[in-house]
């Protein structure tokens, strides 16, 4: 039983994501989808928030769970007995950061194995931020985005309810 976890912000959730999950589901026997609480960044949506649309996102999904975690990943991946750490690529971009983080889990716990994933092309240039910004002026964003995702973030720039 070879389990993998999947950490990120998830602010919101995004089609990108998923393809990864997906792909990562296609490899491991169960993967943990992990919502991370990194005090240093203040996303639009809380954590329950995030929570909630990663749970409507991967209800169809079998041999996944979602998780919440705020202390250190390897910790978190060790207690879960997870073999490895998922992270997608998209750009050249995403290398040099990823390959930092890559390295400092592998000399804090040298078992668990970071397994990068490519996306589908044309998610390529799909982040979280990107969905933000569009929806904030107001630009659809259904090709990206699940529908709960989608309407969520109409609610939150037509109320004005950004924290
Ligand atoms: P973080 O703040 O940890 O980067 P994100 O939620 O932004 O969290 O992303 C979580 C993971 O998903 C990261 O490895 C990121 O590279 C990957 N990811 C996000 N969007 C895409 C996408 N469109 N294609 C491939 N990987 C993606």
């Amino acid at each position: 039983m070879k389990t993998a976890i999947y950490p990120g912000t998830f602010d919101p959730v995004t089609k990108g994501h998923l393809d990864i999950l997906e792909r990562a589901i296609a490899i491991f026997d169960k993967v943990i989808v992990t919502l991370g609480i990194n005090p240093n960044k203040k996303p639009l949506f809380t954590a329950e928030e995030r929570m909630e649309l990663l749970k409507d996102a991967v209800k169809d999904y079998k041999n996944v769970e979602i998780a919440v975690f705020d202390g250190l990943l390897v910790e978190f991946a060790r207690k879960n007995n997870a073999v490895a750490i998922i992270r997608g690529l998209r750009a050249l971009s995403d290398f040099e950061y990823e390959f930092q983080m890559a390295l400092m889990n592998k000399k804090l716990a040298d078992e668990i194995h970071t397994v990068f994933l490519m996306p589908n092309e044309k998610y390529t240039y799909l982040n979280s931020s990107i969905v933000r910004n569009l929806a904030q002026f107001g630009t659809d964003v259904t090709d990206f985005v699940t529908p709960l995702v989608n309407e969520r973030l109409k609610e939150k720039f037509l109320t004005g309810n950004t924290h």
